[in-house]
C-alpha cells in the first residue's frame, strides 16, 4: 500500500493528524526533499527506510515501491504542500494502477493556504475578487498559450503564482499588459510557515524589483490582486439584515 500524502506548506505541525499517523506507520518513505521540511522526518518509526526523490527519476521511485510490495511493506510518499498542486502525482497514481499497486491520497496544507496564513489575508473578499487564479509563469515548463498570464490578469482576480520567482520580470510585465494596474497591491511570500519565513509586501509594478532587491529565487508565492488592499464591503453572510438558512435576518442596519 502506498499512501501520498501532503506535508503542508513548511512548518511539522501543520502537517494533517492523518499524514502525521501514516507517516509514523511507514516502513519506508519517499519524500520530495527539495521542498518537504526535513523535521517532518521525525514523526517516522525506528528503521523506517527514507529516500529522497529530489535525487531520484520515476522510474527510481517505483522501484522502491515495488520493493516495498514485494515485501509487503506500507509505503508514504511524502508531497510538498498538497500534492494536486504541481505535484507530479498523476503519472505516480497511473504508474501504480499499472503494477496493481494499492494507494489512496492524503490531502495537506498548499503553500497558497499557508501563504494567506502569513498575510492574515483573505484571497475571496466580497466586491473585490471572488476567484483565485493558481498558475505559473511559462518556463522550463510550458503553459498551454490560452492561460498566458497576460490572458489571466484580465480577469484582476486574485493570482497566486507557483514556480516563478526566477521569471518575475517577464511575469510583472505580462500582468500590466493583462490589465492589473501598477499599483494594484501584491506580495511575495518566501518559505510560507517555515521558521526562516519572509514576507514582502509590494505593488505589480514594483513585484520584479521586490525579488531582485531580496536576491528570492525559489521557494517563494508571488500573490497578487485587490484582496491584498485596504477596500472591500463586509460580507452578507454575517450582515445583521441578510436571512440565511441558519439565521432570520432584521430590519437593523449594521
Ligand atoms: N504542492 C505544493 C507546490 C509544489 S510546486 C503546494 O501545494 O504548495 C513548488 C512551488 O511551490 C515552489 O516553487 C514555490 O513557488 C511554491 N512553494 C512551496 N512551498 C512554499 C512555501 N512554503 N512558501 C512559498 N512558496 C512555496
Amino acid at each position: 500500500m502506498v499512501h501520498f500524502v501532503g506535508a503542508g506548506s513548511g512548518a511539522a505541525d501543520l502537517i494533517t493528524v492523518r499524514g502525521a499517523r501514516l507517516l509514523g506507520e511507514a516502513d519506508v518513505v519517499i519524500y520530495a526533499g527539495s521542498l518537504v521540511n526535513p523535521a517532518l522526518l521525525d514523526y517516522t518509526k525506528p528503521g523506517c527506510e527514507i529516500h529522497n526523490s529530489a535525487e531520484m527519476t520515476l522510474e527510481q521511485v517505483l522501484e522502491v515501491v515495488k520493493a516495498a510490495e514485494a515485501a509487503g511493506k506500507t509505503t508514504v510518499r511524502l508531497h510538498t504542500g498538497d500534492s494536486s498542486i504541481y505535484g507530479a502525482v498523476r503519472e505516480q497514481f497511473d504508474q501504480l494502477e499499472r503494477l496493481g499497486v494499492a494507494y489512496d491520497v492524503c490531502p495537506g496544507v498548499s503553500s497558497f493556504c499557508g501563504a494567506a496564513a502569513s498575510l492574515k489575508a483573505e484571497y475571496t473578499l466580497p466586491d473585490v475578487s471572488q476567484t483565485v487564479i493558481i498558475t505559473r509563469a511559462a518556463g522550463r515548463t510550458p503553459v498551454p498559450e490560452r492561460e498566458s498570464i497576460r490572458s489571466l490578469a484580465a480577469h484582476g482576480a486574485t493570482m497566486v503564482l507557483f514556480l516563478s520567482t526566477s521569471l518575475a520580470e517577464k511575469l510583472q510585465d505580462e500582468l500590466l499588459a493583462g490589465g492589473y494596474a501598477g499599483d494594484t497591491p501584491a506580495a511575495v511570500v518566501y518559505k510560507a510557515t517555515w521558521p526562516d519565513e519572509k514576507v514582502f509586501r509590494c505593488t505589480v509594478g514594483t513585484l520584479a524589483k521586490t525579488v531582485a532587491d531580496n536576491g528570492l529565487t525559489k521557494t517563494a508565492l508571488l500573490i497578487v490582486g485587490g484582496c491584498l488592499g485596504e477596500e472591500y464591503q463586509r460580507s452578507r453572510l454575517y450582515d445583521p439584515t441578510f436571512t440565511t438558512g441558519c439565521r432570520q435576518g432584521t430590519s437593523d442596519q449594521p
